[in-house]
Formats: structure tokens, C-alpha cells, sequence
């Protein structure tokens, strides 16, 4: 089985993650796309992060109409902080017959570096950096100090390249929908209209939760 991960915060989840799980699911033909929820530990980021419950809810009603995804909640018996590099060899250890494509925003591509021993995911996962609006074009000699570039390939394409373990790096710039969670908390606080921007179901909840009201930062 050909299996994405999509990990975010999901503080909540739009349309912006739905679109590149979806574009990077039909361009590499995968089996289904896990959205992984980060089980963020309160004092970890600068503001503090809705529960886990709330986000993960979300993400259920986000991808209930679609047999392709599903909400992946294995953070949660893991309270943090959870490195990526550990939860795919989680992953990788509860699915072993799967191949897995570790799905990212250009943006978490640039910080890729300051992730704990982010060399090691290569070796764990293909990686498939999608295009975020407002970022430069991707390859590895951009995105990655030299000591990394030097483990990858090229494969004779800028889209695709090899990485020593055997494991491929995809590039994708596809829609590009200018959406951040940051941005729709704001809108929110507000008191601004955040349709279609978001799945309906997932408006709904935020709304009769009353979700992201106080602005908390
Ligand atoms: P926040 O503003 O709180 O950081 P976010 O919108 O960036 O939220 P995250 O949960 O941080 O969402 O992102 C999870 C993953 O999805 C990251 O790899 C990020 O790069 C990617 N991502 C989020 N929004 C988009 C978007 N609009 N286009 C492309 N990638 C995105
Ligand atoms: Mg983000």
C-alpha cells in the first residue's frame, strides 16, 4: 500500500492542507493519505495550541467524505514533543508493508534542517514537498544545506530526485492556495466569514464550539 502522511498542527484544518494531500495523492498514485495530528504540547510554540480533541475532530470531519483519507490520531498516546523523525519510524514499525510519502508545505521544507536529525527521514520515507504560495521554486540546492544536497540524485527531472537510501524527494507546484490556520484564527477572532476557505463541516464545528474567538496569539 502506498501510503502519504500529512502532518500539520491543524489549528484547524483548511483547504490549503486538503488540496496538496489531494495533489500529491493523484500525481503518486497513493492508496490513502494519513493526516497526522501533532500532539503539541501547550508550551512548545509561542501560542498556545487547541487541544488535541478539538484539532483532531476537525480532521474528522474534514476528511469524511473522502475513502482515500483518514484522520491518523497516534500522537495522542504520545504527549510530546513529538519529533517527525520518530513518529515515521512509529509509522513505518505499525505499517510495514506499506511505502510511505511523507507529505510537506515549501515552508516546512526550508525549516527541514532544524528538525531533529532531519537526514535520517530521508532514509525513512519519500518525501513530497508541495508548493506553498509566496515561496520560491523548490529543488534540493535551494531548500538544503551541502552536506544533504550531496545525497541526492538527479534523476533527469527537477520534480524527482534520488536520495542515497534509494527513497525519492517529489516536488509538486500545483493550485497553490494561499490559506494559513494563522490566518483563518485571526479572521475568526474577528468575527470574519471563513467560508470556503474550509470544508462546511468543519465552519460548523468552529462555529458551534466556538472555536478561535479570543485571539491568543
Ligand atoms: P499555522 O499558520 O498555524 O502554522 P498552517 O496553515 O501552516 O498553520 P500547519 O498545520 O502548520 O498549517 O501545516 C501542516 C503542513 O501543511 C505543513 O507541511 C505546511 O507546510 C502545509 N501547508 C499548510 N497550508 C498550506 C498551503 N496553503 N499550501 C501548501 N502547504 C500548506
Ligand atoms: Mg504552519
Amino acid at each position: 500500500m502506498k501510503t502519504g502522511i500529512l502532518g500539520g498542527t491543524f489549528d484547524p484544518i483548511h483547504f490549503g492542507h486538503l488540496r496538496i494531500a489531494e495533489e500529491a495523492r493523484e500525481r503518486l498514485q497513493l492508496d490513502r493519505v494519513l493526516f497526522l495530528v501533532a500532539n503539541v504540547p501547550p508550551h512548545k510554540t509561542g501560542r498556545p495550541t487547541s487541544p488535541f480533541a478539538s484539532r483532531l475532530a476537525l480532521v474528522e470531519a474534514a476528511v469524511a467524505d473522502h475513502p482515500g483519507f483518514e484522520a491518523c490520531a497516534m500522537e495522542a498516546d504520545h504527549p510530546g514533543p513529538n519529533y517527525s523523525v520518530d513518529t515515521l519510524a512509529r509509522l513505518r514499525r505499525t505499517y510495514p508493508d506499506d511505502s510511505f510519502y511523507f507529505i510537506i508545505g515549501a515552508d516546512s521544507f526550508r525549516d527541514l534542517p532544524e528538525w531533529k536529525n532531519y537526514q535520517e527521514i530521508f532514509s525513512l520515507t519519500n518525501l513530497v514537498v508541495v508548493g506553498r504560495p509566496g515561496l520560491e521554486a523548490m529543488d534540493p540546492a535551494s531548500g538544503l544545506p551541502v552536506a544533504a544536497q550531496k545525497q541526492f540524485c538527479y534523476s533527469g527531472s527537477p520534480e524527482k530526485w534520488r536520495h542515497t537510501s534509494g527513497n525519492w524527494l517529489f516536488f509538486i507546484e500545483d493550485t497553490g492556495l494561499d490559506i494559513s490556520s494563522t490566518r483563518l484564527r485571526a479572521m475568526v477572532a474577528e468575527r470574519r466569514s471563513i467560508r470556503y476557505l474550509v470544508p462546511e463541516p468543519v465552519r460548523q464545528l468552529i462555529e458551534r464550539d466556538g472555536l478561535y474567538r479570543i485571539q491568543k496569539g
